[in-house]
């Protein structure tokens, strides 16, 4: 029996708790906890017409350790699946180890009052999670995530050495709206206003946000406007592939997003510091966050197709030389849509959030303390890719990119 609690319940969660319910040989037991009882409520009748499985829902905030304790201890879970917040993350990693049982995420922690992320604060907790003999499988989304699986599986079956990587993130899914985020809004400004960085031998190198833009072609999607940016999983590639020189994260947008982005930033609405407004504090960017179109609205009207891979040069494993290579998933919006009720964006977070709990609860992949993806084998996550709906393919271009 393997039982399971997903935390959260939005877009993302949606997709993990249907593509769970469509693996019931896997995950026998689903139970469902967020802030909200009524959209887990939702996402269980909706998984029960689509797959005729039950999902046991509950209230639950997160961020109250003690009450979260009780309820995995309740359940009687082996794996919690943490797809609510960033903020949440230290929270449901205290709680797990309180109750004893393994954790899984797809975002790494961030402080409410510091557009911050990094994975020191998550780091800290190996020691926890390995001296109660548990796992903690950190950034089991698409990027950070299956981006990262990518570069490994290069690494083991194509390249002895990675010397560059570009993560190339293209959503070319068009909602029909004027201006929408494709995931939590807050957590997504957030993260797009901050200051890109790349690593470049062995350094961070620091530019103001959205000012390095490239034009790529995109197969599925076509010409695009990509845009340097900071992304978790550079700090771990970093790290878990010492010898990389050169690693960097391009994201696409579209020009009406920029312009909208750049008025909503000069104007001063994703602002995260608190602004006193009618006696009451609010932050800008959550009530901006409150007054944007749901991600998990963007479903029925969003078409088109995401595209997101990596690229990847090194010294070849058959001792050839250089070679580079690239690997990409293509994920179209409609098909998404069809199967889950969700739109690609949070399809392609939460079909990896699936495989990675299934490694977990099968047993494919094991271990005692904190983990980041890249530490584990790729090949039985590759194969599920393949089998859940996120097709990948590789193949050799003449070279790593020009720019
Ligand atoms: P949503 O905002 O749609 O959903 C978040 C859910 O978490 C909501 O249901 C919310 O409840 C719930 N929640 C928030 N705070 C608490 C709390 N204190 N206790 C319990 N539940 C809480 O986000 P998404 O589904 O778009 O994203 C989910 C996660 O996935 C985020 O962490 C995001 O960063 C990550 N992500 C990762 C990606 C990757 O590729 N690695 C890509 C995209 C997203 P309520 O609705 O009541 O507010």
């Amino acid at each position: 029996m393997s039982k399971v609690l997903v935390i959260g319940a939005g877009g993302v969660s949606s997709v993990c708790v249907h593509k769970m319910a469509m693996n019931a040989g896997i995950f026998s037991e689903i139970h469902l906890a967020s802030r909200t009882k009524s959209k887990c409520d939702a996402i269980a009748a909706s998984v029960k017409e689509r797959t005729g499985q039950t999902v046991l829902t509950y209230e639950i905030d997160a961020e109250e350790v003690p009450a979260l304790t009780r309820l995995i201890e309740q359940t009687g879970v082996k794996l919690v699946v943490n797809l609510a917040l960033p903020y949440q993350d230290l929270p449901i990693m205290d709680a797990c180890l309180a109750a004893g049982v393994d954790y899984l995420d797809t975002a790494n922690y961030e402080p409410k009052d510091e557009a911050k992320f990094e994975y020191k604060w998550q780091w800290a907790y190996q020691d926890r999670f390995k001296e109660k003999g548990l796992m903690a499988l950190l950034g089991s989304g698409f990027d950070p995530g299956v981006t990262s699986v990518f570069a490994m599986w290069l690494k083991k079956h194509k390249l002895k050495t990675i010397r560059s990587l570009d993560i190339l993130d293209c959503n070319g899914g068009d909602h029909g709206q004027a201006f929408a985020t494709n995931f939590n809004p807050e957590i997504n400004i957030r993260e797009v206003t901050a200051p890109a960085r790349h690593w470049n031998n062995g350094e961070w190198v620091e530019t103001p946000a959205m000012t390095i833009r490239q034009n790529f072609e995109f197969e599925g999607v076509g010409p695009k406007n990509m845009y340097l940016m900071y992304h978790e999983e550079l700090e771990s590639l970093a790290k878990f592939v010492p010898e990389l020189e050169r690693g960097r994260f391009w994201m696409t947008f579209g020009d009406a997003y920029i312009q909208h982005l750049t008025v909503l930033q000069n104007v001063g609405m994703t602002r995260i510091d608190p602004v006193v407004y009618q006696g009451k504090e609010i932050i800008p960017l959550q009530f901006l966050a409150a007054v944007l179109p749901k991600p998990e609205t963007l479903g029925p009207t969003t078409k088109g197709k995401t595209n997101i891979g990596d690229i990847a040069t090194g010294q070849a494993l058959d001792g050839s030389g250089e070679k580079t290579f690239y690997i990409y998933n293509i994920c179209d919006h409609e098909d998404a849509f069809l199967e889950t009720g969700n739109q690609a964006i949070s399809y392609t977070t939460g079909v990896p959030a699936m495989i990675g709990a299934a490694m977990m609860l099968t047993g494919a992949w094991q271990g005692e303390g904190v983990f980041n993806i890249e530490q584990l084998d790729p090949d039985p996550f590759m194969d599920m890719l393949n089998t859940q709906g996120l097709p990948w393919q590789v193949k050799e271009l003449a070279g790593p990119l020009e720019f």
